[in-house]
């Protein structure tokens, strides 16, 4: 099966380095945060009282992602010190499975001479690190293909703890604000690495791109159906309470409620997220001309659920709309609107749930392996509970989806016959 069966030794590699990567993930982090709630309060309060209420999506666009005041600009929020914790964060096999995703895919496509590993929303950078280990556990698989790490983040603080994880104190930061690349630098295997503000800024060529709890950062337009029709849901000041946001619906259509709603939809409030539409066309373009594929893993749903807006806070539950700057904000991802988005360009498969995707890699194997190797009783206890969490229904197993958009090509295939889509049909190690 076109040397998967290489694939198979991974399965057999004792621990990875789960000290040095448990070490990482468990530091306390976040302990000189900056509270930013009131400067941007403020900003939006001015704002909207001189030019009127605010879509949920700049609103979010603000909140998260403003250049000087954003959560995202100024926090390093993840991990047990900070708002929220993400699988690669959770568990070691996590990005492991990953990056035999990303090798597998790279095989199904008659290993191309290049291979571009390109992540949206890095975080701490601990899923490219951990597809980059299974890279070099299994350089041997790759044969000569040379492989380039691409990482689009739009945080400056981020990217400086990514860079600090993947290439030490190695890497260059670009002279001019206006440079496409803003950081450069190699990996530990010598690999190039480089960040990017925006997908436009990667190179072309067959790529693999990863993304993982990024979608559901982008911001998302609300609507409610009404007796007029569609109205926007916006964010305005409280009239009884001048320094509180409260959410209104706009009496008039706006352009967003006349544009963004399906002709077909049935709901009675629906979230759009036009971002990230725009970011599966693009996507969808680039591995239909270049070849590849995409893997977007997050919160989701299949165009059924209507209000998912939240905040997280210290892990815990937060008012959007109360104290702005200081919690996550975040939205579960329609996937039946990025299937639509993604068009008739490229094949999409899923969404299916974390559990069945990391099942059919091999999790329980994976995690087998692991405890075999492994004597110290309190590794042993964080890899079951790793494994609990990122696979329990009731946890992040059913909650959590993954979506692939993948070059035609790969599944009409070549002979003999196309590799099956790993995660999403169970990974072929015979
Ligand atoms: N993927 C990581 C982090 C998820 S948090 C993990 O699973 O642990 C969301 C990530 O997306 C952060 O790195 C954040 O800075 C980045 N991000 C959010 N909005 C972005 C945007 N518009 N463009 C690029 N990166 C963005």
């Amino acid at each position: 099966m076109l040397g998967i069966s290489k694939l198979k030794h991974f399965f057999y590699i004792e621990t990875l380095s789960w000290s040095v990567a448990q070490d990482k993930r468990f530091s306390s982090s976040s302990a000189e945060r900056p509270i930013p709630g009131n400067s941007v309060l403020r900003h939006l309060t001015s704002k909207i009282k001189s030019t009127g209420p605010i879509s949920v999506a700049e609103y979010m666009r603000e909140v998260l992602t403003n250049p000087v005041t954003g959560y995202y600009v100024q926090n390093d929020m993840l991990g047990p010190d900070g708002d929220f914790i993400t699988s690669p964060e959770i568990s070691q096999i996590f990005g492991e499975l990953l990056g035999i995703w990303c090798l597998s895919e790279w095989m199904g496509a008659g290993k191309p001479s290049h291979l571009q590993l390109v992540e949206f929303g890095p975080g701490r950078g601990s899923l490219i690190s951990d597809v980059l280990r299974v890279f070099s556990q299994l350089s041997g698989a790759l044969g000569g293909a040379t492989v380039s790490v691409h990482l689009v983040e739009v945080s400056p603080k981020l990217s400086q703890i990514q860079a600090q994880c993947l290439s030490g104190d190695q890497s260059r930061v670009s002279a001019s604000e206006d440079e496409p690349v803003y950081r450069q630098g190699t990996t530990a295997a010598g690999l190039p690495i480089s960040w990017y503000r925006n997908l436009d800024d990667v190179p072309r060529g067959f790529s693999v791109y990863l993304a993982h709890e990024f979608f559901d950062a982008l911001p998302i337009h609300k609507f409610q159906r009404t007796e007029k029709g569609w109205r926007e849901v916006m964010v305005d000041v409280d009239p009884e309470e001048p320094d509180k946001l409260r959410f209104v619906i706009v009496p008039a259509p706006t352009l967003a409620s006349t544009q963004l709603i399906q002709s077909d939809e049935k709901r009675q409030h629906v979230e759009v997220c036009p971002e990230g539409g725009v970011i599966v066309q693009r996507l969808a373009n680039r591995i239909a001309g270049d070849g590849g594929a995409a893997l977007i893993a997050d919160y989701g749903h299949d165009g059924t659920k209507t209000d998912t807006f939240r905040g997280f806070k210290g892990h815990k539950l937060h008012d959007v709309l109360a104290s702005p700057g200081s919690a996550d904000l975040t939205a579960d991802v329609d996937f039946s609107y990025l299937r639509k988005m993604a068009g008739a360009m490229v094949a999409c498969m899923g969404p299916v749930s974390q559990r069945s995707f990391l099942k059919n890699m091999g999790i329980d194997t994976r995690l087998q392996v692991l405890l075999r190797n492994c004597a110290d009783p309190s590794t042993r206890a964080q890899l079951i509970h790793g494994y609990d969490m990122l696979t329990n229904p009731a946890k992040m197993g059913e909650r959590f989806q993954f979506f692939t958009m993948l070059n035609h090509i790969r599944l009409t295939g070549k002979a003999p016959a196309p590799l099956p889509v790993a995660g999403f049909s169970e990974l072929g190690l015979s």
